[in-house]
C-alpha cells in the first residue's frame, strides 16, 4: 500500500472530506457535554475524541489516546490589560497542559490512530522540537510502531530534545535547519514506506480542530470575535479554519470568528505573501506564480528564517494553501511581531500565571498590535492560543529575566532583544540572615 500525503499530479497536500449526510452528527454542540459524565471511557475522557463525531475517520477500537486535550480556556486580566482589552475580554487557551506540553498532541493522537489503521511499523517526523516530543510520547505509550525524529542541528530547545531522547525515539540531528529536515524526512518516508507525522499529514489537522471545539465549549458555545494563533508551518490555523467552516455548514454555529495568524518578524513568509503581496485563496492554485517567485528569491538570496521563537522559525510553511483557505473563511489577518515584542508579551503571560514558550507569546504580542491598530476593538472577545508550555524553553525565560547581562547578551542580544521591560531579576544575596532581611526590606 502507498501512503500519500500529497497529490501525485499537482503536489498539493491532501485534505480530509467527510460525507456528512451519511454520518451521525449531533444536532447541537451541547450533546458533547454529556460525555463528561462518562469520563472513565478513555475516548470520552480525551479532549480530542470526546468530539469524535466531528472527526469521524476512525473506528473506536483503533483510536490511540493518552488523555490529550485536558486543556483550559481562562480569562486573563493581566494579559487583557497589556493587550488593551476591556475587562473580561481576553482569554488564553492553554495548550501547554497537554501530555507532552504542546498543542501538537491534539494532532498526534489522530495521526497515531491513522498509523495504527494502516498498520504502520515506523513513523517519522521532522521537528523544531514539539512535534518530535509529541510523536515520541505516543509511540512509547502505544508501543505500536517505532519512531524516528529528524531535528535541525541548530536551535532545538533542550526541553524538547530531552523529551524525544527520554521517550526513546531514534533521534537524527540533521546538519541543516528545520526546512532541510522536513525535506529529508519526506524523501525517506517516500523511499522506505515510513508513516509521516508532520502537519503535511491531514489527519493531524483533524485532531487539531478540537482545540476550537474546546474553546467554544468553554465559552458556553458562544463564538468569540477573534482567534489569535502563532503561525509556523500553518497547520493549526488551517485546522481552525476547517473546524469553523464545517461547524457552520453543519448548522452547529451561526457565525465564524475572525482569525489572526501571527508570524515572527524573522520568519514572516505568510505575512509577506498575504499582507504585502496580496496573495489570497483562489480555490487551490493560490497565487502560485507570486508564491513561486517569492520562494525562488528566498533561495537565491539565501534568506533563512531567524527568530528565538524556534517553534515558528520556518521558511516554507507547508500548509500555506490551507491557511489561505482558512484566512478566506475567517475574514483573517496576518501580522508579524519582533522577538522583543514576543518576549515582553511572554513575560506578561507569565506575570498573569500562565507560562508559555516564546512562539506561543507571538499570539499575545499580535493581539496587542491589532488592538493598537484598531483592528481588534476594546470590547471584542479575543482568544489567544498558548501553543506550548513554559518549561519547553527555559533558557529564553531565564535570559530575559536575569540581571546577568552576559547571558542576556549572548542569548537574546544577538536576536535583537534590547530591553527586558518586565524582567524579574533574581537577587544575589550573602548567606546571612541579616543581609537577607536587608534585601527584603529594600
Ligand atoms: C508547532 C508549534 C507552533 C506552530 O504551529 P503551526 O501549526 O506549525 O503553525 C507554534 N507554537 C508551538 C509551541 C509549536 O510547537
Amino acid at each position: 500500500m502507498d501512503i500519500l500525503t500529497s497529490c501525485p499530479d499537482c503536489g498539493s497536500l491532501l485534505d480530509i472530506e467527510y460525507e456528512w449526510d451519511k454520518l451521525p452528527v449531533p444536532s447541537s454542540m451541547r450533546e458533547f457535554e454529556s460525555r463528561w459524565s462518562n469520563r472513565r471511557d478513555p475516548l470520552d475522557f480525551s479532549g480530542v475524541w470526546r468530539f469524535r463525531n466531528l472527526l469521524p475517520f476512525a473506528a473506536d477500537k483503533d483510536i490511540v489516546t493518552i488523555g490529550e486535550g485536558q486543556t483550559i480556556l481562562q480569562q486573563s486580566p493581566v494579559v487583557g490589560k497589556y493587550v488593551g482589552m476591556n475587562a473580561g475580554g481576553l482569554f488564553l487557551q492553554y495548550e501547554g497542559l497537554n501530555p507532552s506540553g504542546s498543542f501538537k498532541d491534539n494532532g498526534m493522537t489522530a495521526a497515531s490512530t491513522h498509523a495504527r489503521m494502516v498498520g504502520a511499523k515506523v513513523a517519522a517526523c521532522a521537528s523544531t522540537g514539539n512535534t518530535s516530543a509529541s510523536l515520541a510520547i505516543y509511540a512509547s505509550t502505544a508501543q505500536l510502531f517505532r519512531v524516528v525524529v529528524f531535528v535541525g542541528s541548530g536551535k532545538i530547545a533542550y526541553g524538547k530534545l530531552s523529551q524525544a531522547l527520554d521517550y526513546h525515539a531514534k533521534t537524527l540531528q540533521v546538519l541543516g535547519d528545520f526546512d532541510d529536515a522536513l525535506e529529508r524526512v519526506r524523501e525517506v518516508a517516500g523511499e522506505r514506506g515510513i508513516y509521516l507525522c508532520n502537519s503535511v499529514n491531514p489527519f493531524r489537522l483533524e485532531g487539531q480542530k478540537t482545540i476550537m471545539y474546546r474553546v467554544l465549549e468553554s465559552l458556553n458555545w458562544q463564538v468569540p470575535d477573534w482567534i489569535v494563533v502563532p503561525g509556523g508551518n500553518l497547520g493549526n490555523s488551517s485546522a481552525f479554519g476547517k473546524a469553523f467552516t464545517e461547524l457552520k455548514a453543519l448548522g452547529l454555529i451561526d457565525r465564524i470568528p475572525r482569525l489572526a495568524v501571527i508570524n515572527a518578524a524573522g520568519a514572516n513568509t505568510l505575512y509577506q505573501l498575504y499582507e504585502q503581496q496580496g496573495v489570497r485563496w483562489d480555490g487551490g492554485m493560490s497565487g502560485d506564480s507570486v508564491v513561486e517567485t517569492f520562494f525562488s528569491e528566498m533561495d537565491s538570496e539565501n534568506r533563512k528564517a531567524s527568530t528565538l521563537a524556534s517553534a515558528i522559525e520556518i521558511n516554507r510553511p507547508v500548509n500555506l494553501k490551507k491557511c489561505l483557505r482558512a484566512l478566506d473563511a475567517c475574514d483573517g489577518v496576518v501580522r508579524q511581531v519582533t522577538d522583543q515584542e514576543i518576549l515582553d508579551a511572554k513575560a506578561q503571560v507569565g506575570a498573569g500565571g500562565f507560562g508559555c514558550e516564546p512562539a506561543s507569546a507571538a499570539s499575545v504580542a499580535g493581539a496587542k498590535r491589532l488592538r493598537a491598530e484598531g483592528v481588534i476593538a476594546p470590547s471584542d472577545r479575543v482568544v489567544c492560543i498558548l501553543t506550548g508550555h513554559q518549561l519547553k524553553d527555559p533558557d529564553a525565560t531565564v535570559a530575559y529575566h536575569s540581571g546577568n547581562t552576559a547571558l542576556f547578551e549572548e542569548k537574546l542580544g544577538m536576536r535583537g532583544v534590547k530591553t527586558a521591560e518586565f524582567a524579574n531579576s533574581p537577587v544575589v544575596v550573602e548567606n546571612n540572615l541579616q543581609k537577607i532581611i536587608e534585601v527584603l526590606e529594600r
